[in-house]
């Protein structure tokens, strides 16, 4: 299938409109002689959607209503061609961005009322009342905490971009410790984070910042040995004061790196919260990913984190893997509710060009997604709640992430970083800090990007911290404005 846009008004909306019935739809500038193709076309005052779909042609010609967005009729002509054709109807409608409880936020704070939110949702976007359920009552989770917001507050977050292997739908940019000449690179990377992360201690008193959540996060934090792990965690403790923050998370992440040990570590030094990620209890579709453990393994992580005396543990799942099925993946839900931690969060495959699974190796049916995403009435019934949400571009069926938690163990850090509520303060490499202006959350966000590779950071670290004075540049700008606005 290749997506053809033309016209002022077709552009990404319109391509991604199309990407939620034909995602490995590829862009085109002609019209193909003899393959499937979607052409989208605003004129001056009509849309023309085109289908050509196994052979068979189909089209609709609308004229544009007065004072009506172009982009938005386009899109729905489009959306509601290729959803009588194919007959499938997404659940979030015609809504292709990537938070949609921000658009409840949003709307609330100028003032529309819980109807106006309810049209938009079901009516402009053609959401199902389901997924505008979910999304309200996230909105509503979040409400408090995103009130208690102090302008002057910021997070804190430290990655470790190593794993011990390659799991095979990652893209992330993580290297594995396996190798000889990346277990080389770990010390001295760890050397150089806990100077970056003293600079930002610096740095965030010279703003007048509150930090109030730290995450160390991955790659796998655990793949760093335990020497290690508390070389960084006792920095982190004599730099950071950890009596004022409201949470500190640590990725324990694989259990084929976690031992008791570094459980304990990450407990001394005070991590309030930990995350053990299965991703899958089924041992077949953990080999099919590239994991070198078992679904015992797991387990018996978890088990050595409860008696390390971890009391707020988050367990990731993942929907959509290669091999499994729906009732492969509620296996592993009742599996993960079973064990009773705090958190579950339950990710849809994202299919990215950089994972080894891009689409020869097809995971699940993208139907069979959706269903395995309806298995998690089962967090419900067990007194989870969705709290944070977001979706990303390549999830399959344009489906979401979402976050649940026990009452009270609601992720702080996880609402703050996708509402963008406050300043994120980035360490490590690959890391990316977000200036937030204080007071002003939906205003422009800055962004100061750390290198990419773990061998740039450590050799380009004087460059780095350089770069990182545009936050004090920031802070310096921005409140001096704020006190001459008030
Ligand atoms: S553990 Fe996470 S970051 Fe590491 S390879 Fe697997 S998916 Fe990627």
């Amino acid at each position: 299938m290749q997506i053809i846009l033309r016209g002022p008004a077709a552009g990404y909306e319109a391509e991604h409109t199309a990407r939620l019935f034909f995602p490995d739809a590829e862009k085109a500038e002609n019209l193909p002689q003899d393959s499937d193709f979607v052409l989208a076309q605003s004129h001056l005052c009509t849309d023309t959607i085109l289908l050509r779909l196994h052979g068979r042609l189909y089209w609709k010609i609308a004229l544009r209503p007065q004072g009506a967005d172009p982009e938005y009729t386009l899109c729905s002509l489009l959306y509601t061609l290729l959803g009588e054709v194919t007959g499938s109807t997404p659940p979030w409608g015609m809504m292709t961005g990537v938070r949609p409880v921000r658009i409840i936020h949003d709307m609330r704070a100028s003032g529309a009322t819980e109807d106006e939110i309810r049209a938009r949702f079901l009516d402009h976007f053609a959401c199902t009342p389901e997924k505008f359920a979910l999304a309200l009552g996230i909105a509503d989770l979040q409400k408090p905490v995103l009130d208690a917001a102090d302008p002057m507050d910021c997070s804190v977050y430290a990655g470790i971009p190593f794993c011990p292997t390659r799991c095979s739908y990652c893209s992330f940019v993580s290297r594995t410790v396996g190798d000889k000449a990346t277990r080389a690179l770990v010390q001295p990377y760890v050397d150089k984070l806990c100077a970056e992360l003293t600079a930002i201690r610096e740095t965030a008193d010279r703003c007048g910042l509150h930090i109030r959540t730290f995450y160390i996060g991955g790659g796998t934090p655990t793949s760093l040995s335990a020497a290690q792990l508390e070389q960084l965690m006792s920095h982190i403790a004599k730099t950071f004061d950890l009596a004022k923050l409201d949470e500190y998370t640590v990725e324990a992440g694989r259990p084929d790196c976690t031992d008791a040990e570094k459980l304990r570590i990450i407990k001394k030094y005070g991590a309030t919260r930990i995350s053990i990620n299965p991703q899958t209890f089924s041992d077949q579709v953990l080999q099919n990913i590239g994991r070198r453990h078992t679904a015992q393994d797991i387990i018996d992580c978890f088990a050595a984190a409860r008696a390390a005396g971890h009391k707020n543990i988050n367990m990731d799942l993942i929907a959509g893997l290669p091999g499994d099925t729906v009732e492969g993946f509620e296996a592993s839900l009742r599996q993960a509710i079973a064990l009773d931690p705090e958190n579950i969060t339950v990710h849809t495959l994202t299919l990215k060009r950089a994972s080894n699974i891009v689409v020869e190796h097809r995971a699940a049916d993208y139907a069979d997604v959706a269903a395995m995403l309806g298995k998690c009435s089962l967090l419900a019934d067990a007194g989870y709640r969705p709290y944070y949400m977001y979706r990303q571009k390549g999830t399959l069926q344009n489906l979401e992430n979402i976050g649940w938690a026990k009452p009270g163990f609601e992720c702080l850090y996880n609402i703050y970083i996708m509402e963008e509520v406050h300043t994120i303060l980035s360490a490590g490499a690959g890391g990316s800090t977000k200036l937030v202006i204080p007071g002003q959350r939906r205003g422009k966000i800055e962004r100061i990007f750390n290198f990419k590779y773990p061998t740039e950071y450590i050799d380009r670290f004087a460059e780095l911290l350089d770069r990182k004075k545009a936050v004090e540049d920031f802070y310096a700008r921005y409140t001096s404005q704020t006190l001459c606005q008030s």
